[in-house]
């Protein structure tokens, strides 16, 4: 009966409001002592952020971290730090968020798209492999979801042909692949603290790395160009102010009390839901293999058969399922190489070379993800009880019979 489904007015099989963010008076006391404090930020005070980057360091097991205002400048940070030059290429996957790529274009680089795997909708290492020219300098994978990317496969080609990796971690922060945090793989980590993230302040991001070098680099480029052993009158390179407040710092530090235990749940609710989608038919979970030691599940990602549905198309069904109470998304319309920023070419001032054309960029697997395939389940559902995933099992059964009745 059409009319029993919550969109048409009908019962929502859940009722339950999923909140994000968690805090208490922990946050609460840490951000008020500092505003009691007056000591808000540089130049009188950055203890806080520096005591935030370690603890961040320490719990990915990486040498060092570097906060900055948001994990689309993290990307910049790492890209100029990798020393890109105007014209270089950097491989980056179309199913991504756009400062994935319009990173790309701010350091006057040339961003080229390579499809995705159809089984995790991850980069395709073979789709890397086969884009590299003499002009690429860099891969940006990006572990959609938090579902790591096969980076065994994405270092082997990087060391062959002598290729900078920074990770685009802005959805794994805590999640593993063989044992390791992700962002501690490649040269470069990147991870963003906007609010839908699995750790947040509102706004920030951080970059984390193993090398000296490279740290130095993105060190100054945060510091409007200051280098650590040089005077404050003294700007050394290009970089611009972006620092975080001792605010977000300290709320930093009391989320990331909270992240190995949130990831744990996510991660055990992905692999329970896992189990119980495995049964319904026209859902299937991503692949998740071996190696995915930790899930980090910012987005549970399913793939959607709309001709087990009765021809609902995939934007109706995550309309249905949402209004349920299940808090899900159809996700991005269309692959980022569509946007009328690559389309159009309107690059600006940058110098991005002619020779860039996105008009006959197609990448078959993201295109199917966007139109047909992929619905969202979104983190903060993920953190709910085991009921709760036996509850958006029922929502999704509840439409498919009514549709095929
Ligand atoms: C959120 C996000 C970013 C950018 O982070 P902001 O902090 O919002 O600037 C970059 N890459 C991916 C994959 C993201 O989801």
């Amino acid at each position: 009966m059409k009319e029993n489904l919550a969109i048409n007015g009908g019962d929502k099989t859940i009722t339950k409001a999923f909140d994000w963010p968690i805090f208490d008076e922990n946050e609460v006391n840490a951000v008020a002592s500092i505003v009691q404090s007056g000591k808000w930020g540089n130049p009188d005070c950055a203890d806080e952020v520096a005591r935030f980057e370690n603890a961040f360091a320490a719990y990915c097991g990486s040498k060092y971290a570097i906060t900055c205002v948001n994990g689309s400048v993290s990307l910049r940070l790492a890209l100029i730090a990798c020393g890109v030059k105007p014209g270089d290429e950097v491989i980056v996957p179309p199913y991504t968020f756009i400062t994935t790529a319009s990173s790309v274009i701010e350091c006057n680089c040339v961003p080229v798209f390579v499809d995705i795997d159809p089984e995790t909708f991850n980069i395709s290492p073979a789709a890397i492999e086969a884009a590299i020219t003499e002009r690429t300098k860099v891969i940006i994978p990006v572990h959609f979801g938090g579902l790591a990317c096969d980076m065994d496969a994405i270092m082997e080609i990087a060391r062959r042909y002598g290729l900078r990796v920074i990770e685009d971690a802005a959805h794994a922060h805590g999640a593993e692949y063989k044992g390791k945090k992700l962002g501690s793989i490649g040269d470069v980590g990147s991870f963003s603290f906007q609010s839908s993230k699995n750790l947040t302040s509102g706004e920030g991001g951080i970059v984390i790395t193993d090398d000296d070098e490279l740290y130095a680099m993105m060190h100054s480029l945060r510091n409007v160009g200051r280098i650590e052993s040089g005077q404050w009158y003294d700007h050394y390179n290009p970089g611009c102010n972006y620092r975080i407040t001792q605010m977000q710092a300290v709320l930093l530090s009391e989320q990331l009390k909270r992240l190995e235990g949130q990831t744990q749940k996510r991660n055990e609710n992905g692999l329970y839901l896992n189990q119980l989608l495995a049964d319904v038919e026209g859902i299937t979970p991503l692949r998740r293999g071996e190696e995915i030691t930790m899930h980090g599940y910012h987005i549970y990602i399913f793939k959607y058969d709309a001709s087990k549905f009765g021809g609902l198309t995939k934007n109706e069904f995550a309309e249905t399922l949402a209004a349920e109470g299940v808090p899900c998304f159809k996700g991005y319309p269309h692959p980022l190489y569509k946007q009328p920023l690559f389309q159009n070419k309107n690059f600006m001032c940058y110098a991005i070379p002619e020779t860039a054309d996105y008009s006959n960029v197609y990448c078959p697997v993201a295109e199917q993800a966007c139109h047909t395939d992929a619905v969202w389940i979104l983190q903060h559902a993920m953190l709910g009880e085991t009921e709760d995933m036996e509850g958006f099992v029922r929502a999704i059964l509840k439409i498919q019979g009514v549709v095929k009745s």
